[in-house]
């Protein structure tokens, strides 16, 4: 039998592994282990990991539905993997590739012990629409690509090359078995997840994909950052909890240039995917430059919304409020969070891994690095969005501003995007002193 753990692929159409398994003729065990280290109480509480447990239950329903069996257990993987692969006398371990940090630890740790035990484990590409090495590999270079533009090139002619259609296996292709009972007492969840269902439902990601492409994909390119007017697919979190596979959302777009602006958002993402395996800083840059001199002063007032620049606040308290914020306002917040208060990125990162919904360590991380001017292709240290400005070119009647702050709709359409008396800081003088902050920073680095 093949053993299976799921992962950030929280579905059962288009799985790479399922195909796999298929062709073996194996049963297989399919699992999910609800890792403390990830998903620890104060998580569990958060935005980000109600939304990730709300999709696990649509997953356990998807499963219940087609009369299959998902396994859910609680505890280390690395203890957890070894011990069922053994138990269930495993003839191969299968899942898909994860390339952050604590993934990639964690998942060398599995393969040695499995090594030890002489199974062998098996790992298939599945998050990116262009794995990393492999494209590193089709591009031929000595170097890995530090710019977007020439990256995108490449992306472009191989996705279009390679692009794999959606795989058709089905999960009642497969025949799923049901954990040994002694373990699945040993590791059984502290909680049921029907709790965290909410209003997920089992269709809601295909659902969204197709009311996107018909009604907002038309005009995503002139409204996209048009952010009171809600523009965008709404996708990231589905994508990144791989409830909604990428190539799915790809294959349909696929010959269709007028897709093409939002396309290059899909490869931003793999942008940030590839950056995580061939930038060998991409986790590290906080240890390398030095963030020590810059302080948290403002930080709360950021993180509860309460700084006196309008768009900042409103930003802010609708990320609180939901778990949401449209890109431009991510890009705002988060320059004004690291360049205008000059506090480190990590303090913006931490409350976005923690708050947002579609929270993804290697996406909000590229994000973070990009706003504080480090990293591959960040924006240029000395290119500051001013909020004040931005406000009123995206949103000029002020709408977003008066949705999310109550206090300001009675202001006019000027006045509203206006720093309120008591703003933490005054916006030109801290601009010209990041500046000069982050000038010496990337120098001495
Ligand atoms: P659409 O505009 O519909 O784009 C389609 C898809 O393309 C998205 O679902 C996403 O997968 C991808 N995409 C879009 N914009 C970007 C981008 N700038 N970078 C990389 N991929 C992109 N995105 C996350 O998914 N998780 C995060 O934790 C995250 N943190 C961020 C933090 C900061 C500071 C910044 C500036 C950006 C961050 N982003 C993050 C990127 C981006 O803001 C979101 O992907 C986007 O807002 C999601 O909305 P959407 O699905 O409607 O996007």
């Amino acid at each position: 039998m093949i053993l299976f753990v799921h992962r950030k692929d929280l579905r059962v159409t288009d799985m790479p592994a399922f195909a796999y398994i298929a062709r073996t003729g194996l049963p297989s065990l399919h699992l999910f282990i609800l890792d403390p280290a990830i998903l620890n109480a104060e998580r569990a509480r958060a935005h980000s990991g109600l939304r990730f447990l709300g999709l696990l239950a649509r997953l356990q329903s998807l499963y219940r539905h087609h009369g299959q069996t998902l396994n859910l257990v609680c505890g280390t993987p690395e203890e957890i993997v070894p011990q069922i692969a053994l138990v269930h006398e495993a003839t191969e371990v299968v899942f898909h590739r994860d390339n952050t940090p604590y993934a990639r630890h964690r998942d060398t740790s599995i393969h040695e012990t499995l090594h030890r035990l002489g199974i062998p484990l098996t790992t298939i590409s599945d998050q990116p629409l262009a794995d990393p090495e492999e494209l590193h590999r089709y591009a031929g270079r000595q170097s890995p690509y530090k710019v977007f533009t020439p990256f995108y090139r490449k992306w472009s002619e191989f996705v279009h090359t390679y692009f794999q259609p959606p795989v058709t296996t089905r999960l009642a292709d497969l025949r799923t078995l049901v954990l040994d009972e002694s373990i699945r007492q040993r590791y059984a969840p502290p909680y049921s997840l029907e709790r965290f269902r909410g209003d997920v439902r089992l269709e809601a990601p295909e659902e969204r994909l197709e009311r996107f492409i018909a009604d907002k994909l038309p005009d995503y390119a002139q409204r996209r950052d048009s952010y009171a007017d809600d523009a965008t697919s709404g996708l990231s979190g589905y994508i990144n909890s791989g409830s909604l596979s990428v190539r799915t959302v790809c294959g349909k777009l696929l010959g269709e240039p007028d897709f093409e602006p939002w396309r290059r958002q899909l490869a931003w993402r793999d942008f940030y995917l590839y950056q995580s395996v061939f930038d060998p800083l991409f986790f590290e840059y906080e240890h390398y430059y030095d963030l020590s001199g810059l302080g948290d002063r403002h930080f709360e007032a950021w993180r509860k919304g309460r700084t006196g620049i309008p768009i900042v606040d409103a930003a802010m308290t609708q990320l609180n409020e939901t778990g949401s914020m449209p890109n431009r306002l991510r890009m705002v917040t988060a320059m004004f969070l690291t360049k205008n208060l000059l506090a480190p990125f990590t303090l913006g990162e931490q409350t976005f891994r923690m708050m947002l919904t579609d929270a993804d360590n290697v996406l909000n991380r590229g994000g973070w690095l990009w706003s504080a001017s480090l990293g591959y292709d960040a924006a240029p240290y000395f290119r500051i969005m001013n909020p004040v400005t931005q406000s009123e070119t995206w949103d000029p009647s002020g709408e977003y501003i008066r949705r999310w702050l109550p206090g300001q709709r009675g202001l006019s359409d000027r006045d509203v995007h206006r720093p309120l008396p008591h703003a933490v800081v005054d916006l030109k003088a801290s601009r010209a002193r990041a500046i000069e902050v982050y000038k010496r920073l990337i120098a001495e680095a």
